[in-house]
């Protein structure tokens, strides 16, 4: 394909003129004779060198315009077939085309899809067949793939890496889709695929495939300027330079910019391009000339950059070393497609690539391009990755050999890109993930290369910052050392990977590099243990907030590594022993001299005693990073799960470990912890309450927080029970509490830190709750992985339902990124779908509430309480009490097992009888109830202990737990009180403990309980058991049935009191009896306007007119509002003060029919005539607040003062723009822009006058204008010398009708709708400012009646309040608004209106009537008709009767539009016998066909006819009947109040119409044909049927948003493969998809900037202003965001209306999980941009969200 496209293309080049230098070249050159020539000389290189010299200078980079559209595609063309054909021909001996197809056919398909991802592209990873996260498929692998049926999680691809799919290691089943399924045979063996080709091809491809390779790799590691590699000097060395700038990451793109035109004084827009591609490519020549020219460039360059940092690279090179690299990049990129065509052809590059040159280690092609990586520019990189990609890590035996060298290398490679600072995807470094995620390779390479120790060695070294101690400092951490430990991160992803999945089996040699790794580890983590310190501060704050991000960061990042080399070291029990001893005796290291020159002190308690050392949390240092201890823990733990322990216990130094110093730092830390909590290390501000914060949070917890605990839980396990609460006593520094029970009295008064004490107290409970509990963490207790995960989920349910995503935070990520949540969550959980709004809930199932255990130890203590709460709740809601005993603990592993000891053990008793103690007194501080309720937890986990044990003994001699004797026993000295029974029982009662009371009596039950179950099994057998649980359970259930019953009985109390309310409400509606009147009495008036209706006129009930003179006035209405900012109230009147409401206007394209066009000019716009087209309207929309017009303008100039001083002081945005008139409404805060005056009710229809007929109307009116136009003409008033009708006077000026408060509001809402509408500023002389006010009342009707008609919503009677007011109000404005415009220029709008409707003989200058919209033009005549009318004194109102007709007329122009556009369909069923409505349709249909001749055509249908006339016309007869019934305040009929049968009639007949409208033109025929032939015979009437100009046909379709596809990902797949229009080919960054007409962007791009009004804007922006008129909604695919614009300041972010099964959207795409399309989401969407309800959201989303205001949304 390529070349013979290619072929032709030289024809072409060759025919045209061909620039001067080549043209001879391109004639005479055959690439068939080089290429033989080549195969005949003894020298190849020498020959090839020799072209390539004599042909790349004078082919590329030719000078200065290089990138330019032609010049480039020349340069592509010779490079083609001067450079590239010979290479083609030599290589396959012949006719390239032929011979790569050849090739092709005989290439088995290959096993692996390798499908390189573009940026943003979609990628698939199955969620349960994926051997890690890192494993993808492309969309298309994945479609054909089994996965498509699992978990799957989708993500878009940063660029770079490949698909999987092929992979037999990569996936644990289904790795091979339907496209890549291998044929059996290749399966089995791999043969080698070079063996397949012919022998002279693969002599020759070897030959010439080194000498490129070596050309390439000698060009692009070439660093002189002006000098070429021998045998490439050019013929001639001109003096032609380039100045190239290259890339880095320092300098900023404006900074860029900046230079550039200083330096190479260039326009601002070539400067952005020069930026752009240097960002790109990596490297740009900016100027081309000779070198003295080019080092002027330089210097500038280098001189303006650097001042704030190091300068931007810059390099004056010789145009033939830059045309020798460019041709390096293609010609690697040819290597790239050629190997394509055959395995064969791959395999030889690879061995060519990775063969050693003569000079030893690391001589090998792709060595020297690796290891020069870091020097070379980002293009280039770019190009040799991908080849890389394409061969070497193509074809596993290399990827093999590849693999080696990059881990031999890896220290270099590495150090280079720490110093480099390029980003990592630009790095070869980052090729790892292709090689180290291969467990068989990262295996291989852990044994051969030692891969494991050499990355954490490395890492280690990168770290040099220590302390005295060795351990890692990062306080005084500069800028450019946190950018080289954020570089050096990367290291640990590397680590990731390798061990990433545990060996299947072991060997002695992998045994062996494991542990070697495992040391270099310990190291590692030794400088981590005591790092960062602190000291308590006292008295004074501390100066200066310590770093503590960095040493976190690290255990973060490291959390993962230390859990899976814990699961390594769990699947070989060889390992698991050698990493224990290594890991103690490294622990032994960092514990030398932890107790030297301490105290010796001794303690005793409960007749125990015990030596230890004195240290104080509170006064010496203390670290939370531990991860020694931590690494310990959790492989001691790993010991019991594995039962290496029992199993070897002859092979573990268990005699080596110190119970006493295991425990030692991490109680320290959980005793800092506390007194946290405590309050007692205020002064030591943020840094520490944000380490104490992430010790505790899901990210660290595993590897910090869990393993402390398990520590002690090891400890406890070793210890004597009693020293080890001593111990913990005496850390907390508590021992003197306890040890005396009087100290506590004497203490408590002297004590000011009471408060202080109490909660050390709560937390030491609190603590050995956990030590003795926790036991879900397999090895611990007997529990399986999934029973863990259980608990958890179990406990983030209780404090409340939550969504998927919210659970997945709260638990722990394991290397692969799993939590379990999927496996367990359905047995616990129901799922409650989400609404159009919210989010899919899971909820706990009530049989689990049983498992709630308040002292949880991953709640916080805001969790604790919420749960607590709602638990208790939940009791009482089913009748129970609100006891909340601990729950069963699973039983303990048996290295564990003394652990339950602790539980009643003397010194604990002591403890809880001191609190018990203190409890019996109510009051002083001197306990708090969280004390006791701890205690009570405790002593109900013993009995459950002790209860426990008896059921699964045989006999009571083998129990050894014995707590429900222990509590009987009297107090010992020092505290000589009663037994913790005594204290119990004596508790139970007292008032001051009533919330305890239910746990209490549980716990008296339990001892009971206890006490049967003894007594009857040393008495008989063990049946007995089952019926002391069963006593338990009746007078659990007696209770529960009391608790039901009281339920019971306080429901029926509630009943009776809201029976006893709506008797309260009656009488109150009988005693304001007639308040209620007056209001029903208004409903009446609505519903039934009859009675009101003048006498004179007889009427059925049923019709209801709006229009004409037998309309039905409502003006006796009185109209009483009250002002929201005064509260006062106030009659609506024509001279009473100005009432107001709120108002928003803003341009509108919803209705447009036609978006292709672009918006009229404002300063030139005659919008007099609305074209059908809708192209944009005026829409407003109103609150429905009302305020005095005063009471308003005070309000707007506060808001504005505000907002003056406001920018003084901080420029600072708002959501509304005040220099624009925004304001919010005072009372709900909606975004406003102007106020609508509020007028009275329109005057009853003058009974008095006859109704004069069209005729004599239409006569009466052309007198009227004729005077009027004479008089302008004359320009001399009085001196009429038409004949005026009586009583008609041209030089009558009008009163005001209204007040001057009033008349200013007028002129206030006009000016808006002019200054908004047009887009231009504010002008009261203009002529056009009257029409603009009623064209924002004709569209607003116009797009509210498609709204109701879109949601089948009945015409009336349906739309909320607050419409309703505004269209009342906008519709009763427009018809005054003529009363503050010069009287001439209303009369010259509507003798143009109706010189259109009723045109002159002779003038054809207006507009036809096929590009008019007929309800504008009904609207526009209607409210212009009033000024003519104020002239008239005859004492008659025509007013009325002009309305009917002017409907009339305008009927039948739509009923001729509506014919003339009739579509032309397929033959119907022709009715025998024709309806009148279809004869007339017919006749008139046949009238026009004469009129206008062929170009209609042919309907023979009657039927047809009148059903499209009826279609077409009814959107204009609706929204004619909003209009007046807004304009006269007629009441609408019922029949339009539903959506039932019978609406065309009743409709008809509201607007006075006969329900065969036909009969409108037929009846005044006479009159009416000469003005259709007039308006048919319009030039462009003709020319428009014959084709020119789009017709609008009728009725016009609603617009909808584009559809969108129902899977996100087709999405995404889409807007992978959209380029940027304007940067050539290039991905777009933010692909964004405009929702209103389907097209897609590339927004928040320099590329893609524009202006719009002389500032640049971003795509999205631009787009706005032309689709959408300022307003916009978009689609971000990559980030699936609904993005909302409105002008160029201000937007919002939306949902999306796509959703996981899980019901949640997925902002940011952050979670992979599928997305689908929610229709009723995007109805939602659709609806709000219908409404025009888009800048009120982003007001409101502003308003909520100040950091929403700060974006720069015109960039996007
Ligand atoms: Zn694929
Ligand atoms: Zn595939
Ligand atoms: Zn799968
Ligand atoms: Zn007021
Ligand atoms: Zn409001
Ligand atoms: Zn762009
Ligand atoms: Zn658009």
């Amino acid at each position: 394909m390529l070349f013979q496209q290619l072929e032709g293309a030289k024809m072409a080049e060759s025919e045209r003129e061909a620039p001067s230098v080549l043209s001879a070249d391109f004639m005479n050159f055959s690439p068939k004779d080089s290429a033989s020539r080549w195969l005949e000389a003894p020298d190849l290189q020498q020959e090839v060198y020799g072209h390539l010299a004599h042909y790349v200078p004078r082919i590329l980079c030719q000078g200065p315009h290089s990138g330019g559209g032609r010049e480039q595609q020349r340069e592509e063309l010779a490079t083609q077939l001067l450079l590239l054909a010979p290479l083609e021909w030599f290589l396959l001996g012949g006719e390239p085309a032929s011979g790569l197809a050849m090739l092709q056919q005989n290439n088995r398909s290959p096993p692996l899809c390798g499908r390189v991802f573009k940026v943003g592209e979609p990628t698939y990873s199955c969620r349960e067949c994926a051997a890690d996260p890192t494993c993808v498929l492309c969309m298309q692998c994945f479609l054909a793939s089994v996965h498509k049926q699992h978990r799957y999680r989708m993500t878009t691809s940063g660029g770079g890496g490949f698909c999987d799919c092929g992979d037999t290691e990569a996936w644990k089943t289904g790795p091979y889709c339907q496209n890549h399924t291998p044929a059996e045979r290749s399966r089995q063996a791999e043969e080698d695929p070079v063996s397949l080709l012919p022998p002279d091809l693969v002599a020759r491809s070897s030959r010439i495939f080194s000498i490129i390779l070596r050309y390439a790799v000698d060009l692009l590691t070439w660093d002189q300027e002006d000098q070429l590699p021998a045998g490439l000097e050019p013929p001639e060395h001109g003096d032609t330079y380039y100045c190239m700038l290259f890339n880095d990451e320092v300098h900023t793109y404006e900074q860029v910019i900046y230079t550039l035109q200083k330096a190479v004084s260039c326009s601002q827009k070539e400067a952005v391009s020069f930026a752009t591609t240097v960002d790109r490519d990596g490297r740009k020549s900016v100027r081309f000339g000779d070198r003295q020219f080019c080092e002027q460039a330089k210097s500038i360059i280098v001189r303006y950059t650097s001042r704030q940092s190091k300068p931007l690279r810059v390099q004056v090179m010789h145009s033939s070393v830059v045309a020798h690299q460019c041709f390096s990049l293609k010609a690697l990129s040819w290597l790239g497609q050629i190997i394509q065509y055959s395995d064969g052809l791959k395999r030889i590059l690879c061995q060519v690539a990775l063969k050693k040159g003569p000079e030893g280690e690391n001589s090998s092609l792709v060595d020297r391009l690796m290891l020069n990586d870091s020097k070379m520019w980002k293009g280039a990189r770019n190009i040799y990755h991908q080849l890389l990609m394409n061969s070497l890590l193509m074809d596993l035996k290399f990827k093999k050999i590849f693999a080696i060298q990059f881990a031999k290398n890896y220290e270099r490679l590495q150090s280079d890109y720490i110093r480099d600072d390029h980003d990592r995807e630009f790095s070869i470094t980052d090729l790892s993930v292709q090689m180290f995620t291969v467990p068989s390779l990262a295996r291989m390479l852990m044994v051969e290369e030692n891969l494991m120790m050499t990355i954490i060695r490395t890492f280690v070294d990168q770290l040099r910052h220590r302390d005295p101690q060795g351990r890692f400092q990062f306080d005084r951490y500069t800028a450019q050392q946190a950018f080289k430990f954020g570089r050096v991160q990367s290291l640990i992803g590397d680590l990731k990977y390798v061990l990433i999945s545990p060996p299947p089996e072991w060997s002695d040699q992998l045994r062996l590099k494991f542990l070697d790794g495992f040391e270099a580890f310990l190291d590692l983590l030794r400088c981590m243990q005591g790092m960062d310190p602190v000291v308590r501060q006292v008295g004074q704050h501390i100066e200066m907030e310590p770093e503590w991000e960095a040493a976190f960061t690290l255990q973060m990042k490291l959390t993962n590594i230390i859990s899976m080399i814990q699961e390594w070291c769990s699947t070989d029990e060889h390992v698991l022993i050698g990493a224990y001893k290594k890991c103690l005796s490294t622990l032994n290291q960092c514990h030398g001299g932890l107790s030297d020159g301490e105290q010796p002190i001794s303690l005793s308690l409960a007749g125990h005693s015990l030596d230890t050392f004195r240290y104080q949390v509170s006064q010496d240092k203390v670290s939370i990073h531990l991860p020694v201890c931590r690494m310990l823990a959790g492989l001691h733990v790993l010991l019991s799960r594995t039962e290496v322990a029992s199993r070897f216990p002859e092979q573990l130094p268990l005699g080596e470990l110190s119970p006493h110093l295991l425990i030692e730092l991490p109680l320290r830390c959980l005793v800092l912890c506390a007194q946290v909590h405590a309050g007692m290390w205020r002064r030591n501000g943020f840094s520490l309450i944000n380490q104490i914060y992430y010790y505790h949070n899901v990210k660290c917890r595993v590897e910090m927080f869990d393993k402390d605990i398990m520590m002690l839980q090891v400890g406890a396990s070793m210890m004597d029970p009693n020293h080890f609460l001593m111990v913990v006593l005496s850390r907390f520094e508590l021992f003197h509490i306890f040890s005396s029970v009087d100290i506590r009295k004497r203490y408590r008064e002297a004590n000011k830190d009471l408060a202080q004490q109490n909660a050390l107290i709560e937390e030491m409970l609190h603590l050995i709750i956990m030590v003795v509990g926790e036991r879900y963490v397999p090895g611990v207790g007997q529990v399986d992985p999934l029973e863990e995960v259980r608990r958890e989920i179990v406990h983030q349910l209780s404090i409340r339902p939550m969504a998927h995503s919210e659970l997945v935070k709260a638990l722990p990520e394991n290397g692969n990124r799993e939590t379990g949540l999927e496996r367990v969550i359905d047995s616990v959980a129901s799922f409650r779908k989400p609404g159009v709004t919210g989010k899919g809930l899971y909820e706990l199932r009530p049989e689990w509430n049983k498992h709630f255990n308040m002292y949880f130890h991953h709640y916080s203590r805001a969790d604790q309480s919420k749960a607590e709460e709602a638990q208790r709740k939940l009791r009482r809601q089913n009748g129970e009490d609100t006891a909340l005993p601990p729950p069963l603990p699973p039983p303990l592993c048996p290295l564990f097992g003394s652990l339950v000891n602790l539980l009643q053990c003397d010194v604990l008793l002591a403890v809880e009888g001191a609190v018990l103690q203190w409890a019996v007194e109510p009051s002083g501080g001197g306990w708090t109830e969280s004390m006791l309720q701890r205690v009570l937890h405790l002593v109900g986990m013993a009995l459950l202990e002790e209860q426990q044990q008896l059921e699964s003994s045989s006999g009571d001699e083998d129990v050894t737990f014995t707590y429900s004797n222990k509590i009987t026993r009297p107090g010992e000295a020092p505290s000589t009180s009663g037994s913790v029974l005594a204290l119990l029982e004596s508790l139970q009662n007292a008032p001051h403990l009533e919330v305890h009371k239910d746990m209490i009596t549980w716990i008296l039950k339990m001892v009971e309980n206890i006490k049967t179950i003894r007594e009857r099994t040393s008495s008989s057998s063990s049946i007995t058991i089952n019926q002391g649980r069963g006593l338990e359970e009746t007078v659990r259930d007696k209770d529960k049935a009391e608790r039901k019953r009281k339920a019971e009985m306080a429901r029926l109390r509630r009943e009776k009191i809201m029976a006893q309310m709506s008797e309260m409400q009656r009488h109150f509606i009988n005693e304001n009896k007639e308040l209620f009147q007056q209001s029903m009495e208004e409903l009446e008036a609505s519903t039934s306007a009859a009675e009101h209706s003048p006498p004179s006129l007889d009427l059925t009930s049923a019709s209801q007119i709006c229009v004409g003179p037998r309309r039905m006035g409502w003006a006796e209405r009185r109209q009483s509002v009250t002002c929201i900012l005064c509260q006062e109230e106030q009659e609506v009147r024509s001279h009473g003060r100005a009432m107001v409401l709120a108002a928003f206007v803003q341009r509108s394209t919803v209705l447009s029919q036609n978006r292709g066009c672009s918006l009229p000019d404002p300063e030139h716009h005659d919008p007099l005539f609305m074209h059908p087209e809708l192209r944009v309207g005026i829409h407003t929309a109103s609150c429905g607040h009302i305020m005095h017009a005063t009471c308003w303008q005070r309000y707007f100039e506060a808001v504005q003062q505000k907002e003056q001083r406001r920018q003084q002081r901080l420029r600072g945005h708002t959501s509304y723009d005040v220099e624009n008139g925004e304001f919010l409404c005072p009372l709900c805060e909606c975004l406003s822009n102007t106020v609508i005056p509020l007028l009275p009710h329109a005057a009853s229809p003058d009974t008095s006058v006859e109704h004069p007929c069209l005729e004599a109307w239409l006569k009466r009116t052309s007198q009227q204008m004729a005077a009027l136009c004479s008089t302008h003409r004359k320009q001399s008033p009085g001196a009429a010398e038409e004949a005026a009708p009586d009583g008609f006077r041209v030089d009558f000026i009008p009163p005001n009708p209204y007040s001057s408060g009033i008349s200013t509001m007028i002129n206030t809402f006009s000016m808006s709708a002019y200054k908004v509408g047009l887009r231009v500023n504010p002008n009261e002389q203009d002529p056009r400012v009257a029409v603009l006010s009623w064209a924002t009342c004709a569209f607003t009707v116009q797009s509210i009646e498609r709204l109701l008609e879109e949601e089948k919503k009945p015409l009336f009677g349906s739309l909320p309040c607050r419409q309703e007011d505004c269209l009342s109000s906008l519709t009763r404005f427009s018809s005054a608004c003529w009363t503050s415009a010069p009287l001439r220029t209303v009369h010259g709008h509507f003798i143009r209106l109706m010189s259109v409707l009723v045109p002159d003989r002779q003038a054809d200058d207006g507009p036809c009537i096929l590009d008019i919209d007929m309800f504008h033009l009904l609207v526009y005549s209607v409210l212009s008709y009033s000024s003519v009318q104020s002239l008239d004194q005859s004492g008659r109102s025509f007013e009325d009767s002009a309305h009917l007709h002017l409907l009339h007329l305008t009927t039948v122009a739509q009923l001729v539009q509506i014919l003339l556009t009739i579509r032309p369909e397929e033959q119907c069923m022709e009715h025998s016998e024709q309806s009148e409505e279809e004869q007339l349709s017919s006749q008139l249909y046949m009238f026009l066909q004469q009129l206008v001749g062929r170009a209609l055509p042919e309907v023979s249908s009657g039927w047809q006819l009148w059903t499209s006339v009826r279609a077409g016309i009814l959107p204009f007869l609706r929204t004619a009947a909003l209009f007046f019934h807004y304009l006269n305040s007629a009441a609408p009929p019922t029949d339009l109040l539903g959506t039932g049968p019978g609406q065309w009639e009743a409709l008809c007949s509201y607007l006075s119409l006969p329900s065969n409208l036909l009969l409108l033109y037929e009846n005044h025929r006479a009159l009416l044909e000469p003005l259709v032939s007039r308006w048919c015979r319009h030039p462009t009437v003709g020319q428009m049927l014959q084709g020119g100009g789009a017709l609008v046909r009728y009725p016009r379709e609603s617009n909808r948003l584009i559809s969108l596809p129902e899977d996100y990902s087709i999405l995404i797949n889409q807007a992978s493969s959209f380029t940027c229009p304007r940067s050539g080919g290039d991905k777009s960054r933010a692909p964004t998809l405009c929702l209103v007409c389907g097209c897609m962007l590339c927004s928040q791009s320099y590329c893609c900037q524009t202006e719009v009004d002389g500032e640049d804007v971003g795509a999205c922006t631009a787009h706005t202003f032309s689709c959408g008129a300022g307003v916009g909604l978009f689609l971000r695919v990559r980030d699936s965001q609904v993005l909302f614009v409105a002008g160029k300041s201000k937007g919002c972010f939306y949902p999306p209306p796509y959703l996981d099964d899980y019901g949640e959207t997925d902002q940011g795409l952050k979670r992979g999980n599928p997305l689908h399309l929610c229709t009723e989401r995007y109805r939602k969407i659709e609806r709000l941009w219908r409404q025009h309800g888009i800048p009120e959201v982003i007001g409101h989303a502003q308003e909520a969200n100040q950091t929403l205001v700060a974006i720069d949304w015109q960039h996007l």
